[in-house]
């Protein structure tokens, strides 16, 4: 068995040389991990700046104040609280903050995209609220659909938002059902935040209550989540359903490398990086529909394909575990109305958010899609592509 230092190396050495396509997954910077790795993991801060439970903690106060107005800058946000742990805090803070137990709340169905803590059964969201959920029709968000089933419902909270939905959701639309029916609006932007930043896709502030997301997908932050909005009486439910409701100590080290990433996609680099992931996925999704592969919702606007394999007669797991092999990094994923089980699937999930973090552009997404049709239609293909495409193209920062 190696020791923890080795397997570290061997993390390092795994992620220079393979392809990740997971839709969640990004290249943070330098300067992201090394503040992670900062003394800062050391300090406890509990509370907020200028109300904290222990003595040494201005800098932590400055350094907290200034990941707030970068990340409000970044979004248009009013307030923002910077110290969720992950995504699924988040969203377990908005709901302690917002609701009642029992209260419903209705989300995307998670067998078409949605996600566990968007009232999944098994997960609190679903056992402490009442879960209702939509679908997809024709694959798509169909507005007129979700108005009847929230009219229906009766939701004190609606969420839009998903893990592996391709296309441009109207927040606007949302926003009109949350006030016909008289409930809040969550936009859970976790995987599409870094392209809002980036203004590559809508941002969702001025129609949503709350906007909760991830900083680590196509945001490239550290590992951890964030809560944004533009009423001031719904923060103050917000930041004590975080601490003391849910959370403890903040990881200041974390808000420190969150507050480096919020400054990284405020630059115009980042606005070019947004575009390009888009541009990558989109490239791709043509080689797909060129070679007979079904896209589920037709098509993507994102950094995110959701491919339907059963033209190729190979499952998602079969498919995730070849790919692998071969140094491609991609994940399984139920399609709508999916025949197979959720350990087997008929669908896979791409993203191209770490390739495009890596340089890559529109002429390797191609030869890389073009690639794994290849691996899974078992023609000829070169075993040392992925090698040479990833010394072509290396983790240089
Ligand atoms: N919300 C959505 C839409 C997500 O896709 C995810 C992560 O996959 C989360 C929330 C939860 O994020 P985390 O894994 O940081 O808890």
């Amino acid at each position: 068995m190696s020791n923890i230092k080795q397997l570290l190396n061997l993390e390092n050495a795994r992620q220079f040389s393979t392809i990740s396509l997971i839709a969640s997954e990004n290249h943070s910077s330098n300067d992201v991990r090394q503040a992670l790795s900062s003394r800062l993991t050391d300090k406890y801060a509990e509370g907020y700046p200028n109300r904290r439970y222990y003595a040494g903690c201005s800098l932590s106060d400055q350094i907290e104040l200034y990941a707030q107005q970068q990340v409000c800058k970044l979004f248009q946000a009013k307030w923002a609280n910077v110290q969720p742990h992950s995504g699924s805090q988040a969203n377990q803070a908005v709901y302690l903050a917002l609701l009642n137990g029992n209260d419903t709340i209705l989300g995307l169905s998670l067998s078409h995209g949605g996600h566990l803590t968007h009232g999944f059964h098994a997960n609190s969201s679903g056992k402490l609220y009442n879960g209702e959920h939509y679908m997809l029709k024709n694959e798509l968000l169909d507005m007129n659909d979700i108005e009847k089933i929230a009219i229906k419902c009766k939701p004190k909270l609606i969420i839009a938002g998903a893990s592996a939905y391709s296309r441009i959701i109207d927040w606007q639309a949302f926003s009109n059902i949350a006030k016909k029916v008289g409930a809040y609006l969550l936009a859970d932007v976790a995987h599409y935040a870094g392209l809002i930043a980036g203004k590559a896709y809508p941002n969702p502030i001025q129609y949503a209550d709350v906007v909760t997301f991830t900083t680590h997908k196509t945001l490239r932050g550290p590992r951890g989540g964030c809560i944004l909005g533009t009423c001031d009486k719904i923060r103050k439910k917000i930041d004590s359903a975080i601490f003391p409701g849910t959370q403890g100590g903040p990881f200041m080290n974390n808000i420190a490398a969150k507050a480096i990433c919020f400054e990284e996609a405020l630059s115009l680099n980042f606005q070019k990086y947004a575009s390009q992931v888009i541009l990558n996925a989109k490239a791709m999704v043509s080689v797909f529909k060129k070679n007979n592969i079904r896209i589920i919702s037709r098509d993507t606007d994102c950094h995110l394909i959701n491919l339907d394999l059963t033209n190729i007669n190979i499952s998602g797991a079969e498919a995730e575990a070849k790919l692998e092999k071969v140094g491609i990094i991609t994940n399984k994923e139920l399609i709508p109305n999916d025949s197979l089980p959720a350990n087997q699937t008929s669908g896979l999930r791409l993203g191209t958010a770490a390739i495009t973090t890596r340089g890559m552009l529109e002429k390797q997404s191609i030869e890389i899609a073009e690639y794994i049709i290849s691996v899974l239609k078992n023609d000829k293909y070169d075993v040392n592509y992925v090698d040479k495409l990833c010394k072509q193209f290396p983790l240089v920062n």
